[in-house]
């Protein structure tokens, strides 16, 4: 016997469209702003993506570096909390 395997249709779900702060605010991204920069890293350490921030590729990319400059001069923990 086949079995008909019915299709669920998913609601469709709506976000609204984040935009860019560094691109609003014409904020300047830089390793030495700590406060701004730990914004953008999650509890366990990781790096917010940008589904996420609601930033825009340009400024992801920057704010990934600067994170990465940042840890290696341990302003940032790898990984763990940020106290
Ligand atoms: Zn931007």
């Amino acid at each position: 016997m086949i079995k008909v395997v019915k299709k669920k249709i998913r609601p469709v779900v709506k976000f609204a469209k984040k935009s860019c702060v560094f691109c609003k605010k014409n904020l300047e991204i830089d390793y030495k702003k700590i406060d701004l920069i730990s914004r953008y890293v999650s509890s366990k350490g990781k790096i917010v993506s940008r589904r996420f921030s609601g930033n825009c590729a340009k400024h992801q990319r920057k704010l990934a570096k600067e994170i990465k400059r940042a840890r290696f001069l341990s302003l940032i923990p790898y990984s763990g909390r940020f106290q």
